[in-house]
């Protein structure tokens, strides 16, 4: 048939050419940071699930990727797309979900709010240290009792002559236990701000949680803040809870990329071991129920590459609504949870081991699922742009 090929030779999970849809540099990033990924993550990542560490002295090598950073044009950043950020979540998080959470915390969430909300000085001062991983950088939003309710939060700041006091907890917290600046958001006088709290400070102390069972590469902390004082130069200039929801709508697309990366991870695994093990005489992957299986986990990864690519362009264009980045987030992190676990239920017996990373996975996916909003407070946002009404205060 005119302009039809039949059969399909290349390893790329990529079922609808995306990679056609790029542009060339977006190509050069993500074949960039595949490098990094597959060359230096890759051997680390299983052992530091397992010993729950974080690699940190893989930092000098992300920091020489330029991409940390990269979202931002100037200060030191040399700016790149929506879709080319994405890309580099999805390289990194095929290979190893906590690494693209350190990321996504540093260069998505952190960055961000301090090139959307902070004063000229404050980012002078830190995107270029932030970018160059000379720096690390926390977002402390969640409480132990206001996680999918953070517009609540119970953290008070206080102005006391030059500075602001900081009291309360903070649960969750992504490189708080090795960060050198913690983006805390917090209740002033007229109403929820940010504080670029710079650590060591005698009124911040962290501990980190222990006991978990996903992206156990990455820590997490409890924050304690107790008379933390900061100076009135740290608040961040552009605050309320409508600055915190600008930087969840940009990094939510992120977490959107970086699920898809794990979901083509488990694809290619599940692929690669039905067409090498064999039961009743056959390779698996000859039994049209794998088929069936595969099928559908391909072509949810499609389906799921095609918006993330179309929102990353809107984004660009300053066209895509809180709804669409929350949609993104919620279908991309249910669809890869799906797609790890029939990953796993393809594998067999072997899918329970490290070896082939599924299983590792599908855990980790549990974090993404619930991060930046679970997937009932997504679908809460998208109710409420698609109806007009709000389901809760
Ligand atoms: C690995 C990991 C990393 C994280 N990193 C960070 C970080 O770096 N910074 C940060 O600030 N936070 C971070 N978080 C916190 C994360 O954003 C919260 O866990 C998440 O928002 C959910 O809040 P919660 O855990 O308090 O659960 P809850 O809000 O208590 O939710 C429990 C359940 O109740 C449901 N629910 C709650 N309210 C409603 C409602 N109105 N209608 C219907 N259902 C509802 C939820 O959907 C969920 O199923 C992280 C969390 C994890 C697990």
């Amino acid at each position: 048939m005119n302009g039809v090929k039949t059969a399909r030779s290349s390893p790329e999970v990529d079922f609808f050419l995306t990679d056609l849809l790029l542009t060339d540099e977006e190509r050069a990033i993500r074949d960039c940071v595949r490098l990094f990924a597959e060359g230096r993550l890759r051997p680390v990542a299983r052992q530091a699930w397992e010993d729950a560490e974080f690699p940190v002295g893989l930092l000098p090598a992300l920091a020489a990727l330029d991409a940390v950073g990269r979202m931002v044009k100037g200060h030191g950043c040399p700016g790149m797309s929506n879709v080319a950020f994405g890309l580099v979540l999805q390289e990194l998080s095929r290979v190893d979900s906590s690494f693209s959470t350190f990321f996504n915390v540093q260069a998505g969430l952190s960055v961000t709010t301090i090139a959307t909300c902070g004063s000229e000085e404050q980012k002078t001062h830190w995107l270029p240290r932030l970018a160059r991983c000379e720096a690390i950088a926390a977002f402390a939003l969640t409480e132990p009792d206001h996680g999918s309710d953070a517009s609540h939060l119970a953290t008070r700041a206080v102005r006391n002559g030059d500075d602001y006091v900081l009291n309360g907890t903070k649960r969750w917290i992504g490189n708080a236990t090795i960060c050198d600046v913690a983006i805390i958001w917090a209740r002033a006088e007229d109403g929820i701000a940010g504080f670029l709290v710079e650590v060591p400070n005698s009124g911040f102390s962290e501990t980190v949680i222990e006991g978990k069972l996903a992206q156990r590469g990455i820590w997490q902390a409890d924050i304690q803040l107790e008379g933390c004082r900061v100076p009135a130069a740290n608040r961040l200039h552009q605050g309320g809870f409508r600055a915190v929801a600008q930087v969840l709508t940009i990094s939510r697309h992120y977490v959107a990329w970086h699920a898809i990366g794990e979901a083509m991870a488990c694809y290619e695994a599940a692929l690669t071991h039905a067409l090498r093990g064999e039961q009743f005489d056959k390779p698996i992957a000859a039994f049209q129920l794998i088929q069936a299986k595969l099928v559908r986990m391909l072509g949810e990864i499609a389906k799921a590459q095609l918006l993330v690519l179309q929102l990353g362009r809107l984004l660009d264009q300053g066209r895509a609504t809180p709804g669409m980045t929350a949609y993104a987030k919620l279908s991309c992190a249910a669809m890869a949870r799906e797609v790890a676990a029939t990953a796993r239920e393809i594998l067999g017996g072997n899918g329970m081991l490290q070896d082939h990373d599924v299983m590792r996975h599908l855990c980790d996916l549990e974090a993404v699922v619930t991060y930046e909003g679970t997937h009932d407070m997504n679908a809460v946002i998208v109710g409420r742009e698609i109806t007009g009404l709000g389901a809760i205060n």
